[in-house]
């Protein structure tokens, strides 16, 4: 057992915690015996993966491959496993995790209790849609099978239930077919924000899409930005020195962030300069992209949050319903637009249906912003003031990325909570599995 100072990738809040790395089911009961909570490779930007009372469970010894079946694609492993590990394993042999975030450096548990999406919700949905089988050690020991038919239920709470339920242990995924590790894509440039969402209809045949704006842009040009819209490409697609390796998956050389950055560095002026590189980059990029490129460009530059400085930064991700959404998402950009608050890199997506049998997963059908804002004051009122228009749009804040929301307004934000607590009740009733950020926004009562 260590202690160390934990948190997220926005590296706020911090809290000194006790970490174990368990390695067995029989090490990871014991943990949970004593109050712990499992931690992935912590790219949660708050502070779900953190216990001030009990212990951290670092997962990622846990990393074994159990079984794979080459006709079908099921792949059956353990939960610290990261999707980098799965990609290097398995693009190789024509195989690729169907749902992906920003980063690979997450793990299969990380992926089930965040329950997160990718560039291509519209198409593909959720982690839990390409999941077949967790196991799940609960809070009283006990080492449940769940799936779509046994103890379904638990199944589906965990996913967004922010290991909360049980310790995942290990997690059946259904990979999918790929002829090459490329993607075709497509850069389209847009000036205003109707623009946009005009281009997401446009272009709704492409499986991805993601969008990215001037976040300092207002009036008129609100929302100008590029939109990238792409698929796997086949082989078929791919010309001399790419078609003798489709398979590629040498991952590129990696830049370091060695320190943190003075809090300064990130200023309007900076802020100004970098965003037009990132909006050149973007519109010039080509028609074929090497998956590390298209789907985790933040992955080239390690430990890229240390440039905000050590007071750390939040990452603010809504989701808004469709109808009245293009009038509703203006008004929060223009809030964020001249909130004098530094906002910086930002994604913008449209999700498709939400899947009703979760509680806590984040997306629903709508338009999703998320942006990054260095800590510092002034910025709860802002997220306050941007909770309050989210609610009022019908729309709701992603956990994975939070460290700020207030408990009533998250429960106004998630309709199912209380059929969520209601489950958690029934397996975990003495609420022994607890984070920073369960006490902190009420999804268990403080100790
Ligand atoms: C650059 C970047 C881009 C991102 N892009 C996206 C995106 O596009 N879409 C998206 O949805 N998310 C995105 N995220 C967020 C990230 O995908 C999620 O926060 C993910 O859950 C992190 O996985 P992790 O392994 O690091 O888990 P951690 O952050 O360590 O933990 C997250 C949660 O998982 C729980 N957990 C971890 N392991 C287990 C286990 N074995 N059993 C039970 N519970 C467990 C923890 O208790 C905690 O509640 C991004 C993050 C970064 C840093």
């Amino acid at each position: 057992m260590r202690e160390a100072e934990l948190y997220g990738w926005g590296m706020y809040p911090r809290a000194r915690c006790r970490v174990i790395q368990p390695e067995t089911t029989a090490e990871v009961a014991a943990g949970v015996e004593r109050g712990g909570i499992a931690r992935g490779l912590g790219r949660s930007y708050g502070d779900p993966a953190m216990t001030r009372a009990g212990l951290v469970l670092d997962m990622t010894g846990m990393n074994r491959v159990v079984s794979f079946d080459p006709e079908t694609g099921l792949l059956t492993c353990e939960a610290g496993v990261s999707l980098e590990q799965i990609i290097n394993a398995f693009a190789p042999r024509g195989w690729f995790p169907p749902i992906t975030p920003g980063t690979k450096y997450v793990t299969l548990g990380g992926c089930v209790a965040n329950d997160i999406h990718g560039k291509a919700h519209r198409s593909a949905g959720c982690f839990a849609r390409c999941v077949t089988a967790l196991t799940v050690l609960l809070a009283d020991g006990r080492v449940l099978r769940a799936t779509r038919s046994e103890h379904a239920e638990l199944f589906w709470a965990c996913f967004g239930g922010l290991g909360l339920l049980g310790v995942i242990l290990e997690v059946t995924l259904r990979l999918r077919r790929i002829e090459t590790t490329y993607f075709h894509q497509r850069a389209i440039t847009v000036r205003d924000l109707g623009e946009l969402l005009e281009a997401f209809d446009r272009f709704a045949d492409q499986p991805y899409s993601v969008a990215w704006i001037d976040p300092l842009a207002t009036g008129a040009a609100l929302g100008r930005g590029v939109l990238t819209v792409g698929d796997h490409a086949a082989r078929d697609a791919l010309t001399g020195r790419l078609r003798a390796d489709p398979l590629r998956i040498t991952p590129p050389p990696r830049l370091e962030v060695p320190f943190d950055m003075p809090g300064w560095a990130l200023n309007e002026a900076t802020i100004r300069v970098l965003n037009v590189v990132l909006g050149t980059m973007q519109a010039r990029a080509g028609a074929l992209a090497h998956y590390e490129k298209f789907l985790f460009p933040l992955d080239f530059i390690g430990q890229w949050n240390r440039g905000y400085g050590r007071r750390g930064f939040t990452q603010y991700q809504f989701v808004i319903p469709l109808e009245d959404g293009a009038a509703r998402m203006r008004a929060l950009l223009e809030l964020i637009a001249r909130s004098g608050q530094s906002p910086f890199l930002n994604v913008l997506k449209k999700f498709g249906p939400e899947d009703p049998r979760t509680q806590l997963s984040f997306p629903r059908e709508g338009y999703t912003f998320a942006i990054d804002f260095p800590v510092r004051p002034g910025l709860p009122e802002l997220l306050q003031r941007l909770d309050a228009r989210v609610l009022d749009a019908g729309g709701r804040i992603y956990l994975g990325k939070d460290a700020f929301v207030a408990p009533e307004t998250l429960a106004a934000m998630y309709p199912k909570l209380d059929e969520w607590r209601a489950i958690k009740a029934r397996y975990d009733p003495e609420q022994r599995l607890r984070s920073c950020l369960s006490d902190r926004v009420g999804l268990t009562a403080r100790a």
